[in-house]
């Protein structure tokens, strides 16, 4: 077998196929992204593949570091050449670990290229992709419409602007870009000084001079609007794990004006408040019909002397192991006793709490909506072939993979949709698998309307985005492609 023909990880025949006709021709729903929404708004060209490639990509530097490259050639200032070269040399020290399927299915999508990239084929490669950078395919939006991408979800701080969306949105381009309410700067009254500073910005982005508690609620609460005025479903979470230690307004409202005056939050009055402002958040989705994700479990910027150099979200993050299941269970326990628990998503980093949170989101399901808390895609550094099959299995065995609503890209490069069909791939050949061995029928429309299904059509029935293909043209656009791929395009499955 070829490295990374058509068939790969494929590995029979049922699987083949359920990729090929069912998960390959499907759309992309990308609900969770860091993409910056200027750099689609400006339809950003890039340059060379240092820069479409490399910029902010962590997961490559710490590779590099870890192939003794030195830190002038990661976030350093090496000219861009060297800085891919540097990564080029450090690619074929990377086998098994997914950077190098990773890096070659990136090089053959967007490019054409197969050859493989290491010192040798560092040059030939660069130039091939500079003559194709050039071209108006290659801009930021060209990148989006050439991966069938329908909708991305960016993650926005309340404070930023919603301008660069509402134009995209209101243009005729062929997907849909929605900002993703991110309010983690809310909760640091541990670290005053840039908390003031934060609610200044607030104060500005909600014309509403924040005072006290109550005024904080009210500015937090009208940039929710905007926001969902600006289209967006969705809010998001970064936390070590949920905090549900009770905390009344009063307790809250001090433990904020003590804050506001200078003084930092000792660790129990910070999770406390954190707690407080979580049930906010919580009711305020709930009220909006939104879906809440929570990324659980990452220990953050551990390296201080790294940190100090190069600040946050440079590689030196990892996986936490705090227990997670009493605190997320009486987190959602809360809201749901309030009749306020929105539909949520949580993303595991631990693959020890696969099961643990898998079974948690099974205690809060309810009529209201089929897989109303979601088990999420395998993130960070679980988002690789073997972590993918751990998360699909988890869920599939405690909860319904059917109502899955499958992946996200999670990145902040243009580079990174094949992640998509990495995934899908996976999907069809554990399932296909599973056929082959009896352990699932020989039923094509059934299991391969469950692989349509999470690639695409779950997220859009879940996460009620208005997504570009509601309108006559995207639509027939869609009947173009499903015809040319030789498929009827039937969601009726
Ligand atoms: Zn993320």
């Amino acid at each position: 077998m070829q490295f990374m023909d058509d068939d790969f990880l494929l590995s029979c025949k049922a699987a083949r196929r359920l990729y090929h006709d069912y998960a390959a021709p499907e759309p992309i729903l990308d609900f969770h992204s860091h993409l910056p929404v200027h750099e689609i708004s400006g339809n950003r060209s890039f340059r060379n593949l240092a820069e479409v490639w490399l910029e902010g990509d962590h997961y490559k530097w710490r590779a590099m570091r870890a192939n003794g490259i030195a830190e002038r050639y990661c976030t350093g200032d090496a000219p861009p050449y060297e800085k891919y070269l540097a990564w080029a040399r450090t690619v074929p020290f990377t086998l098994r670990n997914p950077l190098y399927h990773w890096t070659h299915l990136e090089l053959k999508r967007y490019f054409g290229i197969t050859e493989l990239l290491n010192e040798a084929s560092a040059r030939r490669i660069w130039d091939e992709a500079d003559d194709l950078l050039r071209s108006p395919d290659f801009g930021a939006q060209g990148m989006l419409e050439r991966f069938q991408v329908r909708v991305v979800c960016t993650t926005d701080d309340p404070c930023d602007s919603l301008a660069e969306h509402e134009s995209i949105n209101s243009s005729a381009l062929g997907f849909r870009v929605y900002p993703t309410f991110r309010p983690d700067r809310s909760l640091a009254v541990d670290r005053p000084e840039s908390f003031n500073r934060w609610i200044a910005r607030l104060e500005a982005a909600s014309d509403i001079e924040i005072r006290g508690l109550q005024s904080l609620l009210d500015a937090l609460k009208r940039r929710h609007d905007a926001f969902h005025a600006a289209g967006g479903r969705l809010s998001d979470h970064g936390l070590p794990y949920c905090f549900a230690q009770p905390c009344t307004q009063d307790e809250a409202a001090t433990i904020f004006e003590n804050a506001r005056r200078g003084q930092a939050a000792a660790a129990e009055e910070y999770e406390r408040f954190a707690a407080f402002l979580m049930l906010f958040f919580g009711r305020l989705d709930a009220e909006k019909a939104w879906t809440k994700q929570l990324h659980l479990g990452a220990l953050r910027s551990v390296n201080t002397r790294r940190l100090g150099q190069l600040g946050p979200d440079t590689g030196f993050d990892s996986i936490g192991d705090w227990p997670q299941a009493s605190a997320f269970c009486a987190y959602l326990d809360s809201l749901e006793r309030e009749q306020a628990l929105p539909r949520m998503i949580v993303y595991n980093v631990n693959p020890a709490e696969n099961y643990v949170l898998a079974t948690a989101a099974g205690n809060f399901q309810d009529g209201a909506a089929a897989g109303k808390i979601q088990f999420g895609s395998a993130w960070w550094f679980l988002d690789q072939k073997e972590a993918m099959e751990w998360q699909i299995n988890a869920l599939s065995n405690t909860g319904l993979l059917s109502r899955f609503i499958g992946m996200v890209t999670d990145s902040r490069s243009f580079m990174s949709f094949p992640r998509h069909e990495y995934f899908r791939r996976i999907l069809c050949n554990l399932l296909g698998a599973e056929m082959e061995r009896g352990e699932l029928p020989q039923d094509e429309r059934l299991v391969g309307g469950m692989v349509r299904n999470i690639c695409f059509e779950n997220a859009r029935q879940f996460l009620r985005l208005e997504l570009p293909e509601d309108s006559e043209t995207a639509k027939l656009g869609m009947v173009k492609a499903a015809n040319a791929n030789g498929l009827k395009h039937d969601h009726g499955l």
